[in-house]
């Protein structure tokens, strides 16, 4: 490989994947537009007119968002590497710290900051303009900057030292680094789903035991049938940043808990809301966790090695318009480069995330009522301004849940 051929490659990865991206969003965004005046067959008599118009109108809004983000996204990309940004920023940096691992923090960490700066405009107004406009927003500026504070503690705490010892695996470990900086990726992930639902997400919000007592008594029927103790589930202050309403499964061990928004518990009848933790408790019986995380750890072996074929080429850093090498700069430049080139794959995770969840479906089916399931879906589009009309392209690529109305399909079928 020469660099110049490399260069043209990039290109064509990165032509490539922006323009699936926008033909997939215009396609999404006629699909819809075509679909606003009709509630579609399966939903009719349970949401209004208005309210599926309202849903075609906050995914318009959201999508034409997307395109300034998909434009800006492209050009930082070019500016950082063909441009010749990351490269001044390197220099500047090997000037100020000389050239060890602390330069390379300081490179991750300037990149970071640039990169946000540049998305602020974005987040503000999707957060401040769209979802306020649409009626979801909770969120005031204080809470946002607290936030971002933490957040920024987070990643300095945690990321900091995390990438100081993979640039040290990568430098002190000779030939096959690649498997040692997997071993602690690995680790650090596992420690990570221990310490989100225990430690990280508690900063964030408030999470509380159930109290209502008859839906209490209810649901703890339904964990024993189970197998799942009830000291796992949990009722987040959801409503402190937005309206949507939502449900989540996470971590595993002792530290597994299912989390329920209370903007969800709102809005559901009590059956209902027994009808969604089921489908989070076939998640749990399925082992959907292990599952990905095993999905992912392989992944990112192969990653890693492949970045340890790459990261002595001359040419990966000459095509990617940076002059000399570093470990950092190796890391960098491939963890910016690497989603340009799978983006084409999304829907590959995207179609094992859907089997996952027509899996919980099915399960919750066996637990509970499949109709008071329907139900709570109904709803939860409804409230969520969730589109019930996606283009299937569209949806094959970039959503986890598969669309409403096949969801609701398999369950008539249940
Ligand atoms: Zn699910």
């Amino acid at each position: 490989m020469t660099a110049s051929n490399f260069t043209l490659l990039f290109l064509a990865a990165l032509a490539l994947s922006t323009a699936l991206r926008l033909w997939l969003d215009v396609r999404h965004m006629r699909h819809v537009a075509a679909h606003r005046d009709q509630v579609p067959g399966d939903f009719f008599g349970r949401i209004e007119l208005v309210d599926h118009r309202k849903a075609a109108d906050y995914t318009a809004a959201k999508l034409r968002l997307g395109f300034v983000e998909i434009a800006v996204d492209t050009l930082l990309l070019l500016a950082f590497t063909l441009g010749g940004a990351l490269a001044l920023i390197d220099a500047a940096l090997r000037d100020l710290l000389g050239g060890g691992h602390l330069q390379g923090l300081a490179l991750f960490a300037t990149v970071a900051v640039v990169g946000f700066v540049i998305g602020l405009p974005a987040s503000l107004y999707r957060s401040f303009v769209i979802e306020e406009r649409f009626g979801f927003n909770k969120l005031t500026l204080p809470l946002w900057f607290a936030d971002l504070a933490k957040g920024a503690v987070l990643a300095v705490v945690i990321g900091g030292p995390l990438l100081y010892a993979v640039l040290w695996l990568m430098n002190a470990m000779g030939r096959h680094w690649w498997f040692y900086v997997w071993l602690v990726w690995l680790g650090t992930n596992l420690l990570l789903l221990v310490l989100y639902p225990t430690v990280i997400a508690p900063l964030f919000n408030k999470f509380t035991p159930l109290e209502d007592a008859s839906l209490k008594q209810r649901i703890e029927a339904l964990l024993a049938r189970c197998g799942f103790a009830s000291s796992g589930l949990f009722v987040m202050d959801g409503s402190k940043r937005s309206a949507h309403g939502n449900a989540y499964f996470t971590g595993f061990g002792a530290a597994r808990r299912i989390v329920f928004f209370d903007t969800l518990l709102e809005k559901l009848a009590p059956q209902e809301i027994e009808a969604v933790l089921a489908h989070e408790l076939g998640h749990f019986r399925h082992k959907h966790v292990v599952k990905r995380i095993a999905l992912m750890s392989a992944m990112s072996l192969a990653f890693l090695w492949l970045l340890g074929q790459l990261i002595d080429q001359p040419w990966f850093y000459a095509g990617l318009g940076v002059g000399a090498g570093s470990t950092a700069l190796g890391l960098l430049l491939f963890s910016m480069v690497l989603p340009v080139f799978l983006f084409p794959l999304a829907p590959l995770t995207s179609a094992l995330s859907r089997k996952h969840e027509y899996e919980a479906d099915a399960y919750a089916a066996q637990q509970t009522a499949a109709a008071d399931l329907i139900a709570a879906l109904v709803k939860l589009y409804r409230d969520n301004a969730a589109t019930l009309t996606p283009d299937p392209l569209h949806s094959l690529f970039h959503d986890s849940h598969p669309p409403a109305s096949q969801r609701i399909a398999r369950l008539h079928q249940a």
